[in-house]
C-alpha cells in the first residue's frame, strides 16, 4: 500500500483520554478512531491487524476440530429468561424492544443461543462430540469504558461451546481448546499464562483464564514462584494457617466514641489491623448473615457467596444492621450475634482480638473467637494477597497485574438442563449433554499485543499480527531511479507474499524515520538515492538497532529471509 493514498494519519500527541500505552499508541499509529465513549472505528491499518489475529484464531480452532458458525448478535430475550439469566445479568446487557413489544438483548455472550440450536439439531451420540465457534461482535453496556479496545461497549470475541456425552468426554474438549489457546497466544506472539479462575455470571465448576502480564492489567493475579500454582485475585486460595494466639481474660467492654472504622481504632488504641476482627453484615438471598475477616484483609465475596451457595449477596443496609446488631453502623461484632456468623480462616485460634460490642460506640477486647462467638463456619474468606501461603506447597506467594485475553470454562449441564438439550446414548436413553465454553477477547487480543510489545518510541509488532511485515521508506519520492528500485522491490516483496507499507509522502526523512517506529512494522526499509550510490537499501529490524546494506537486486531475498525467520521464532 501506498501511504500517500491512504486514510493513514499518525499523530503526535497523546489522545487525552487516553491512559494506558496501548491505548495511546493505538490512536497515534492511527489504527482506531473513537466514535463515541467505548466505540471505535478501526482504520485500515487496525483492521490489518485485527484480521491477522482473527485468521491465527480461525486456524488454531479449524486445527483443533472446531466448526464455524455465525449466530446473531440479537437475541430474544425469552432465551435468557429460560437460563435464568435475563435477571442475573443485570444493566451490564443492552435491552431493547421490536416493534412488536417483544424485549431484545444485544448478545454479551451465545450460551443460551447455542444450546437452544443444538438442542434441535443433536439427538444422538453419534453426533457428538461436537464443538462450534465464531467470531462476533458482543456489545456489553460499560459503566466506565475504558483504555480503548480494552474495556469498549462493543468488541469482537471468539465463542466456541463444546457438547460431549459425558464428564470425561467434556474433559477432553476442554483439553483441546486449552491446547488451542496456548498456540493461539504464542502466535500472536503473546506471553500469555493460563491462571484459575472464578467462573461469575457464565457459571460452571471450573475455568481457567489466560493473562497477559502488564502492570495496567486490570485483574489481580496470585502467584506462587516456587510450584507454579497461579490464580485470577478472585479465585485464589490460600493454604489454612490458623492463629496460635495464647488465652485471654474474657471480654471487656471499651468506650470507643466515634470510632467505627479499622483506621480508627488503630489510632485508638495504638495497634496493629490484625488485632482487630471486622464483621460485615451481609444479606444472602434476602436473610442476614455476619462475615468476619482479620482487621488488615479484605473480604473476597465471591468466595463467601461459593461458602453459603447464594444467588445474591451484597452488603446490608443501614436498618438491617441496625436491626440485627442493635447497635449503629460501624460497632458490629459476633459476640451475641442472633444470626449465622462466618469467620476467615485465618481467625480459628484468635484470641484477645478486638471486634465491635454490638452497642453505639463501644468495642470488646480480650474476644477468643471460638469460645465467646457461635460460629457456624471457618472458611477462606479473604482476597488472597503477596505473602500468603501458596495453598498446593505452603510457600509465600505474590502479586502481579494482567489482561485477561481468553476464558475457558467447563459448564457441566447449566444450560443443557434450561434448554432440554439431551441425547439418546447407544443404549437408547436420552442424557443431558455436557458443555464447556471458550472465549477469546480478539479485540483485547490485538491491544494487549501493544500493551506487551512496545518501547519508547512506537509499536513493536510481532510480524504473525503486523498491519505490514515491511515498511518501505521511499526516501526521495521525485527521483525516477529511486522510484523504479522502490517499484519493483514492492513488486517482488509482493510476489514472495510479504505485505509492505511503502510511505511514498513528500516528508522529511526525520519525519519518515519516527512514523515507521510508531507504527512498528518488524522489517524497516529504507530506500534513497545517497544509499543506493553507497552500495543499496538499508534494512534494519524494528526490534534491533543493527543496519545491513544489501544491493537493491538482493534486497526482496534479504527481506524475505527475515521475515521468515521472524514468522519461525513464533511458530514453534
Ligand atoms: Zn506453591
Amino acid at each position: 500500500m501506498r501511504w500517500s493514498r491512504s486514510l493513514l494519519a499518525t499523530l503526535r500527541d497523546d489522545p487525552q483520554e487516553a491512559e494506558i500505552v496501548s491505548h495511546k499508541l493505538m490512536v497515534r499509529a492511527g489504527l482506531i478512531r473513537k466514535l463515541s465513549g467505548g466505540l471505535y472505528t478501526f482504520m485500515p491499518l487496525g483492521l490489518r491487524a485485527l484480521h491477522k489475529v482473527s485468521r491465527i484464531v480461525r486456524e488454531e480452532m479449524d486445527r483443533a476440530g472446531a466448526q464455524e458458525i455465525l449466530m446473531p448478535a440479537l437475541q430474544p430475550a425469552e432465551l435468557w429468561e429460560r437460563s435464568g439469566r435475563l435477571a442475573t445479568m443485570g444493566p451490564g446487557m443492552f435491552r431493547l424492544k421490536d416493534r412488536a413489544e417483544r424485549l431484545m438483548a444485544l448478545g454479551p455472550t451465545h450460551e443460551e443461543v447455542v444450546t437452544e440450536l443444538l438442542a434441535g439439531e443433536v439427538s444422538s451420540y453419534r453426533q457428538l462430540p461436537c464443538t462450534v465457534y465464531q467470531i462476533q461482535t458482543k456489545f456489553r453496556d460499560e459503566i466506565r469504558p475504558r483504555f480503548g479496545l480494552m474495556r469498549a461497549k462493543e468488541f469482537i470475541m471468539k465463542d466456541a461451546y463444546s457438547f460431549d456425552t459425558s464428564l470425561e468426554a467434556a474433559d477432553v474438549s476442554y483439553q483441546a481448546m486449552f491446547d488451542a489457546y496456548v498456540r493461539i497466544f504464542r502466535r500472536c506472539g503473546l506471553d500469555a499464562r493460563p491462571v484459575e479462575a472464578d467462573t461469575g455470571d457464565i457459571g460452571g465448576k471450573w475455568s481457567h483464564e489466560f493473562m497477559v502480564l502488564a502492570d495496567s492489567g486490570e485483574d489481580g493475579i496470585v502467584d506462587c514462584p516456587a510450584c507454579g500454582y497461579a490464580a485470577n485475585q478472585e479465585r485464589a486460595e490460600r493454604a489454612d494457617v490458623p492463629a496460635a494466639d495464647p488465652e485471654c481474660p474474657p471480654p471487656a467492654a471499651v468506650a470507643t466514641p466515634g470510632a467505627r472504622t479499622i483506621d480508627d481504632l488503630t489510632a485508638f488504641f495504638g495497634c496493629t489491623a490484625e488485632r482487630f476482627i471486622k464483621t460485615l453484615i451481609y444479606l444472602a438471598d434476602g436473610k442476614p448473615i455476619a462475615a468476619l475477616v482479620p482487621g488488615d484483609r479484605d473480604l473476597n465475596e465471591h468466595k463467601l457467596k461459593r461458602l453459603l451457595n447464594v444467588k445474591q449477596l451484597a452488603l446490608a443496609d443501614e436498618a438491617t444492621i441496625e436491626n440485627v446488631t442493635g447497635a449503629p453502623v460501624g460497632f458490629a461484632g459476633p459476640v451475641g450475634l442472633a444470626i449465622p456468623v462466618y469467620a476467615d480462616r485465618a481467625l480459628r485460634g484468635a484470641a484477645d482480638r478486638t471486634t465491635g460490642a454490638n452497642k453505639a460506640d463501644t468495642h470488646l477486647t480480650h474476644v477468643a473467637l471460638a469460645r465467646d462467638a457461635a460460629i457456624s463456619a471457618f472458611d477462606d474468606l479473604v482476597v488472597a494477597g503477596p505473602g500468603d501461603a501458596c495453598p498446593r506447597c505452603g510457600k509465600p506467594m505474590q502479586l502481579k497485574r494482567g489482561i485477561e485475553v481468553g476464558h475457558v470454562f467447563k459448564l457441566g449441564t447449566k444450560y443443557t438442563e434450561s434448554f432440554e438439550a439431551s441425547f439418546l446414548t447407544d443404549k437408547g436413553q436420552s442424557e443431558l449433554m455436557v458443555m464447556g465454553c471458550y472465549g477469546i477477547g480478539v479485540t483485547r487480543t490485538l491491544q494487549a499485543v501493544i500493551e506487551q510489545s512496545h518501547d519508547a518510541d512506537g509499536i513493536v509488532w510481532p510480524i504473525s499480527v503486523a498491519p505490514y511485515a515491511v515498511s518501505l521508506l521511499l526516501l526521495d519520492p521525485k527521483d525516477p531511479t529511486v522510484c523504479a528500485v522502490v517499484d519493483a522491490l514492492e513488486q517482488a516483496l509482493a510476489a514472495r507474499g510479504i505485505d509492505v507499507l511503502v510511505d511514498d509522502r513528500e516528508e522529511r526523512p526525520g519525519v519518515k524515520f519516527k512514523d515507521a517506529d510508531l507504527i512498528g512494522c518488524p522489517i524497516r526499509v529504507v530506500v534513497g538515492a545517497k544509499g543506493l550510490a553507497k552500495g543499496g537499501v538499508e534494512i534494519k529490524l524494528r526490534t534491533s538497532k543493527d543496519v545491513a546494506v544489501v544491493p537493491a537486486e538482493r534486497a526482496s531475498v534479504a527481506i524475505a529471509e527475515q521475515a521468515a525467520a521472524l514468522a519461525a521464532a513464533l511458530d514453534t
